[in-house]
Parts: C-alpha cells; sequence; structure tokens
C-alpha cells in the first residue's frame, strides 16, 4: 500500500483471531506528495523560527526534489525476480550500498540542479553547485558512493549535500515502483526494508486503520514502515527507553534515549499536530537533538541532509 492511500474495502489486516486491526507493515512512498508535503511543512515552520533562513532554503531545495520528481524516469527496476531472491535472503531489494545504481541517477541530479532558484543563494553555494555540474561522471558516481557508505571528504561536504538530495528523489521512485506485497520488514527492524537505510524519524500516527502505530520515514527512499512502539530502534532494548522532549513546547517531537546503547530516535505524534511531515520536523527540531546530544546520547543515525550541510 502507498502512504496515504486508504485499504481496499473489505481488506482484512488483522490478526484472525483479535478485535483490531494489525498496522500495514510497509508503505511505499508517493514521491511527488512526499517533497510537495516536505516544502510546504518546512516554509510554515520557518515562519518565526530561529534557523529561519536554512529552513526556507531548505523548503526551496524540497521543493526542487518535488519538481525533479516531474521529469523523464529511465531508471531500470528491479525485476520480480530479483526482488523475491533479496526478500528470501533477508535482504533489501534497492540495497543503498549495493544496487547496481543506474547512471540515470544523475540526470536527476540535474534535473534538480536546474530546477533550484539559485538567486536566493549566498555566493559559496553557488559556486558549488557550478563546481558540481562540472564534476566527471566518474567523479559524480565516487561522490554518490561516499555519501551513499558514509565516508564523505570533508572537501566534498557541499556537493554531497546536492548528490544526497538527487539520490532521495531517485530512491524514492525507485522504491514507489515496488510491490508492497513482495516485501517484508527486515531483521534488524530498524533499517528500511526496501533499500536498507536508516530512518529519519518515526511518527505515532493519530489517523488512518491503526492509530497509535509508529512508523519509521526511511532517510533515503522515503519509504514508511511500522516498529512496535517503546522498543529502542537501534538494539532492540526496551528496559531503559525514556522519552524526551523541550519544556512548554507543543510536545510533537520527542527524543526516545536508550541507556543500553547510548542512542537516541526522535519521534513526532500526529495527535498533536496532523500537519506534521517527519522530514520536515526533524529538520526544524533541532534544538532537540542539541539537547539530547549534551546530555550524552548519540543520535541513531543522522540525517543525511545535516551530515552534509
Ligand atoms: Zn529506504
Ligand atoms: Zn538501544
Amino acid at each position: 500500500m502507498r502512504q496515504g492511500e486508504a485499504p481496499p474495502k473489505g481488506a482484512w489486516t488483522g490478526a484472525p483471531f483479535g478485535g483490531v486491526k494489525a498496522p500495514e507493515p510497509i508503505l511505499l512512498p508517493d514521491p511527488a506528495g512526499r517533497f510537495a508535503r516536505t516544502a510546504a511543512r518546512l516554509a510554515r515552520l520557518a515562519e518565526g523560527h530561529p534557523m529561519e533562513g536554512w529552513l526556507e532554503f531548505l523548503a526551496a531545495v524540497a521543493g526542487a526534489q518535488r519538481a525533479a520528481v516531474e521529469t523523464p524516469f529511465s531508471f531500470a527496476r528491479p525485476d520480480a525476480g530479483d526482488v523475491r531472491l533479496a526478500v528470501e535472503a533477508g535482504l533489501p531489494p534497492i540495497a543503498a550500498d549495493g544496487w547496481r545504481r543506474d547512471p540515470a541517477w544523475r540526470d536527476g541530479l540535474r534535473a534538480l540542479l536546474d530546477r533550484f532558484d539559485q538567486a536566493a543563494l549566498p555566493a559559496a553555494a553557488a559556486s558549488e553547485i557550478a563546481r558540481l555540474r562540472k564534476r566527471s561522471a566518474a567523479g559524480t558516481e565516487a561522490l554518490a558512493d561516499a555519501f551513499l557508505r558514509g565516508g564523505v571528504d570533508a572537501a566534498d561536504t557541499g556537493a554531497a549535500f546536492w548528490v544526497a538530495a538527487a539520490l532521495q528523489v531517485s530512491f524514492a521512485r525507485l522504491a514507489a515502483g515496488l510491490d508492497a506485497n513482495s516485501l517484508r520488514l527486515l531483521d534488524p527492524r530498524g533499517l528500511c526494508p526496501c533499500c536498507g537505510s536508516t530512518p529519519s524519524a518515526g511518527v505515532v500516527r493519530a489517523s488512518g486503520q491503526t492509530p497509535g502505530a509508529r512508523y519509521l520515514h526511511c532517510s533515503l527512499c522515503s519509504t514508511a514502515w511500522n516498529h512496535t512502539r517503546a522498543v529502542c530502534i537501534t538494539c532492540g532494548g526496551a528496559r531503559t527507553l525514556a522519552l524526551r522532549g523541550i519544556d512548554g513546547d507543543a510536545g510533537v517531537a520527542k527524543a526516545e534515549t536508550c541507556d543500553e546503547c547510548g542512542t537516541y530516535a526522535k519521534l513526532f505524534y500526529e495527535a498533536k499536530d496532523p500537519g506534521l511531515d517527519p522530514y520536515a520536523d526533524d529538520l526544524a527540531s533541532l534544538a532537540l537533538d542539541v539537547m539530547v546530544s549534551e546530555a550524552g546520547w548519540a543520535r541513531h543515525a543522522p540525517n543525511p541532509l545535516l551530515l552534509v550541510g
């Protein structure tokens, strides 16, 4: 099933002897909707925010990602047999670090840069984009490899930001072409069942078929998958979890800390704000990351746009 879709009438997804419906395990992305929502939410969150200019910039990036979704898509998709083999082996079918990346993703990168309004960019960022456009195909592929394997050189972080944004678009489009029924949740559960990446954040749903269920949202391909609440998404521990938030705020964003592994993951509550977007709200709640990391917990995984931003 796709994010935002209602299940077909009459489809029973619950336990055979319980009255409670089981959450849909995997929600594939609708790429256009995902980036449009993130752009709109970032623009709204930017108003009066201490980091207003930066959030407006990220809203413009998400808007360019949304526009890049419209460009022709010539990706070779994984065939159903390859997907089945990967799933049977417990592996993600479009693994971020293993999938034979189609060079067409670089067309997506060009489309993203073409659609980004550079008028408002500081000169340094504009010249970074100009340098990236001139980079050789091999050099751009090497940068994508470095990003996907988590080893970008300090000198390349500016260019890697745009590579990361383009890969988010390409992987969301690839994931959208999969069949959710052919996929399985991975073990470890904290990793994306499509591409094997870590999530950006989790959302506790207030709407849909299973209010109260937690979904993790992939930082690369935007797939959402169900993950049991009150279980650490990094180590699976449940004994020392605590929810921490910023006193006096609206309670939309919490950090779930785990003392067993020393990490935290962010969680957003739809009941507190039905308009939230896990990607936008993650970027706009950096103060919570600062508070929790100063208290000694490490984020379960970096946000790809912050890692290099
Ligand atoms: Zn993914
Ligand atoms: Zn843990």
